[in-house]
Formats: C-alpha cells, sequence, structure tokens
C-alpha cells in the first residue's frame, strides 16, 4: 500500500485564520483566532462534556440552535441565561429546565479538577488538573503560584514565573498553565465565584464504613483510577474483590464497564451500584 501524502491545512476551514499545532498534542491543529465562532463552539462543547462540568442536555445541536438566538460566546455566557431566555431561543420547557437544572448543579457538584479541566488549557486533562490540584489545593493558589517569579537564594538564580508547576508537569505542559493563569485573570474570577475550586480528595478519606464488605469496581470512574478505587475500598476498611465472585457486596459500575463481566454479577445476584451510590457508602 502506497501512503498518501495529505497537505496540511495551513488556515481554518471555518474563518480562514492560520492554524497552529500545539506542542504535546499530537496531531491536532488549532485555529489561532479567539473570535472564531467554531473554535467557540468547540471549546463550549468540551466545557459541558461529562468528563468536564457534565451538563447533560446540552449537545452540541441545542448549543448551535440557542447561538442563533443568544450571545454564547464563553461558558460564562451560559450561567447568564434564565428559563425563559431558553424558552424564547427555542428550547422546549422541558429542555429549557433540566438546561437550568443541569448549569446550577454544576456549581456545587463538579470537583475542581474536572472544573479546572474543563477550562481548556492545553495538555491539561484528568492527570495533570488532578496531579496540580493534589499539589496546591486550590486553582486560587495555582493562579498565585503562576503569578509569582520564585529566586532560589542558595544559587542566587532567578527562576522565572511560576517555576514549581513548570517543575511539576514538565516544560510544555507547566507553561501552558502558567501563560493561561497570567493571561485569563478575569475568567477565573468568575470561575471562583460560580464553582469548587479547592480539591476534594477523595481517596484519603478513610473510616470503617466498608467493614465486612467486598468490593469490586468495574469500567472508568470519574473520581478515581484503577489504583485510587483500591485504595478508598482498602482505607474505608473494606476489602477489594481481584474478580467476580459471589464473595462480592457491591459491584460499582462505571463507564464503559464490560457487558460480560455485568452478565456474570447479574448471575449471581451480585448488587450493582453507581459511583456516585460508592460515595455516598463512604460519607
Ligand atoms: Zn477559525
Amino acid at each position: 500500500m502506497k501512503a498518501i501524502k495529505i497537505e496540511e491545512p495551513k488556515v481554518c476551514p471555518f474563518c480562514g485564520s492560520p492554524v497552529v499545532r500545539i506542542l504535546d498534542e499530537g496531531a491536532h491543529l488549532y485555529c489561532t483566532n479567539p473570535n472564531c465562532s467554531e473554535r467557540k463552539v468547540a471549546k463550549l462543547n468540551y466545557f459541558v462534556t461529562k468528563e468536564c462540568m457534565n451538563i447533560d442536555g446540552l449537545s452540541e445541536k441545542t448549543l448551535r440552535k440557542l447561538r442563533n438566538k443568544l450571545i454564547i460566546n464563553s461558558w460564562q455566557d451560559l450561567y447568564k441565561y434564565t428559563f425563559e431566555d431558553f424558552v424564547v431561543a427555542g428550547c422546549g420547557e422541558k429542555t429549557a429546565l433540566k438546561l437550568v437544572d443541569e448549569l446550577n448543579k454544576s456549581k456545587t457538584e463538579v470537583p475542581a479538577e474536572r472544573v479546572l479541566m474543563a477550562l481548556g488549557i492545553p495538555c491539561i486533562g484528568k492527570v495533570n488538573a488532578t496531579k496540580l490540584l493534589e499539589t496546591f489545593g486550590s486553582i486560587e493558589e495555582i493562579e498565585r503560584i503562576a503569578s509569582i517569579t520564585q529566586v532560589d537564594l542558595t544559587n542566587i538564580v532567578s527562576h522565572r514565573k511560576g517555576y514549581d508547576i513548570i517543575n511539576l508537569l514538565g516544560e510544555v505542559a507547566g507553561q501552558n498553565v502558567v501563560d493561561y493563569m497570567n493571561n485569563n485573570k478575569e475568567e477565573l474570577q468568575e470561575v471562583y465565584k460560580l464553582f469548587n475550586t479547592k480539591y476534594e480528595n477523595k481517596n484519603v478519606s478513610t473510616g470503617n464504613k466498608l467493614t465486612g464488605l467486598t468490593i469490586l469496581a468495574t469500567g472508568t470512574l470519574a473520581n478515581f483510577s484503577r489504583d485510587g478505587i483500591k485504595d478508598s475500598v482498602i482505607a474505608n476498611g473494606g476489602t477489594y474483590a481481584s474478580g467476580i465472585s459471589k464473595k462480592l457486596d457491591y459491584l460499582i459500575v462505571g463507564d464503559k464497564a464490560g457487558s460480560s463481566k455485568l452478565k456474570k454479577a447479574e448471575e449471581l445476584g451480585i448488587k450493582q451500584i453507581t459511583e456516585d451510590d460508592y460515595l455516598n457508602l463512604i460519607k
């Protein structure tokens, strides 16, 4: 088979502005025009995804429809509108009600690391967002660290702005965070006003709520890594199972759980619970 050479686009197909490749972000090309309409839609779409702010009911189609009638250039705009606004913009009442409800819910229910992710800083996905918050404790503190130029007195060497962040995440991702934090002060003020910005480490909540219980998780969880859920079960006095058997009390079912595992659990009559159920168990 002969490889076909594809000419890389030099400009955004939607607004004609030059595109750039961001280091460490693979093959993705980014439009450089901050006012590019398609770029705004892509940013908003990412903001509302399940992995970020989890605004269920705001599909791309709905978003585009709303943008025909309402000014929605940023996520901040989304939070300005009321039920009536959404209805006037063409949403059904049920959809409008759900949208308002979901937006309100996101203010209290989304943990800080997902808020940080939702801001769309290049290279800052779940792993890096969690790492930053575990280290610095809050988005406010990350902004503060990003703004200071550190001086290493032992070497009399002046470090650059946000050195600790660059040190933690590496050159590219770290610099992206430092730049974002220094260039988006107004947006950050809105973030602090509306959302959770303090890190709550659910993985280290300890206790004995799970004593005598054997638990296993399957699929992808929003708040725990594979090892993280195991650590959490053990830290709360439970036993983490190695596989599905009759000994199992609860199977935590995450996203994209394997159907064969679920079938087996069903056959054995094992109680299946959601991640939220689990979080309630250890509360
Ligand atoms: Zn563009």
